[in-house]
């Protein structure tokens, strides 16, 4: 909560003709989401991974050591520095990126080592957008790839699959991975939403890793109906396809109804259908082992009730809580699957053919 995104009127610096405020990536979210689970008793029966700094030979298998050096000596000065496109930070941010990225290894170690049977790593900056050599939006450290390196080199594992279901691309976690067999990197996002001109079906990695990325690049206006769909048709029979030995999900919550940088209308419920289509071929094929990473979601009040749904589902503990925005975003119109969205659904699921 101490990462210092500055003044800012949306994602706007000071400095244009818009009053300044909060910036779009705040703690209000993250905190809020935390508060709303100890408030429903569900975090007192959860068990506590503790987060550590990843170190310097974790972050380099993913990140440049210019990039790295850079950070570090902006994070350094009072003023702060910025990562890359949109991606402003204050002093130590780049300590708490580390604490952060970290935060995602010790839960992938703790479900490795059987410790927990799924994990979610509440953690802040987000990592997604993250490229080897640049921040990019509100990212600094490519968490869930750092973690995913982890889980490969350190930890001896063959394959690992990513599920992002945050609104934007998850670039990052694409670059990274472009020519990598071993990782099946699947994006579920709106289609050229963040970053701009990203994110497309014919992005499919090079190399060694062709076929090995999907992007699903939803229309604007999607809901529950086209997300289900994507993942009946598309998310699980290529996971099944591909039989990773560890499921990330880089999850964030701006896919949901009401969130500022995102025009798709993601409800509660419909997160606990998605986190429950994974649960179930994450037992078909690891063992449940299924490792979520925070990623975005800006709206304060909403975003917590999508939290708690996908940690009802994880922990399999239902809780007295009961979502009040269920009625309002349950009833919009264009919930239901709709021909436009079952026509790119259609297209998306020839890439499965590849694996
Ligand atoms: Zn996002």
């Amino acid at each position: 909560m101490w990462h210092d995104t500055g003044t800012h009127a949306g994602v706007l610096p000071a400095g244009n003709p818009i009053q300044p405020g909060t910036h779009a990536e705040s703690p209000e979210t993250k905190r809020r989401f935390k508060n709303l689970l100890e408030v429903s008793g569900l975090y007192e029966q959860l068990l506590q991974i503790a987060p550590r700094p990843a170190t310097d030979e974790e972050i380099l298998r993913v990140h440049t050591p210019d990039y790295i050096d850079r950070l570090k000596a902006e994070s350094a000065s009072p003023r702060g520095g910025d990562g890359g496109m949109l991606t402003p930070f204050g002093p130590g941010s780049y300590e708490i990126a580390a604490l952060s990225a970290g935060g995602v290894i010790a839960a992938v170690d703790a479900v490795l080592d059987g410790k927990a049977d799924n994990a979610y790593a509440l953690v802040r900056p987000p990592g997604h957008h993250a490229e080897p050599d640049m921040g990019m939006g509100f990212c600094l450290l490519a968490n869930a790839a750092i973690a995913g390196r982890h889980a490969l080199e350190a930890r001896g594992l063959e394959r690992i699959a990513y599920v992002d279901w945050d609104v934007h691309h998850g670039n990052g976690t694409q670059k990274v991975f472009w020519e990598d067999p071993q990782a099946l990197t699947i994006s579920i996002h709106q289609d050229r939403n963040f970053p701009p001109d990203s994110g497309f079906m014919s992005d499919i990695g090079g190399g060694a890793g062709e076929g090995y990325n999907i992007n699903v690049p939803l229309p604007a206006g999607s809901g529950v109906g086209a997300y289900e769909a994507t993942f009946e048709r598309v998310v699980l029979p290529a996971l099944r396809a591909f039989k990773p030995d560890l499921i990330f999900v880089p999850s964030g919550f701006d896919a949901g109804a009401h969130d500022p940088l995102g025009r798709m209308m993601m409800h509660g419920e419909g997160y606990r259908s998605l986190t429950n289509k994974l649960l179930t071929v994450a037992d078909e094929l690891c063992d449940g082992r299924i490792v979520m990473s925070h990623e975005g979601g800006y709206n304060a009040p909403t975003v917590p009730f999508f939290g708690l749904a996908v940690m009802e589902a994880l922990s399999g503990i239902k809780t007295e809580v009961e979502d009040p925005f269920m009625p309002l975003f349950s009833g919009m119109g264009g919930q239901e699957l709709q021909p436009h969205q079952e026509q790119l659904i259609s297209e998306a699921e020839r890439l499965i053919e590849r694996l």
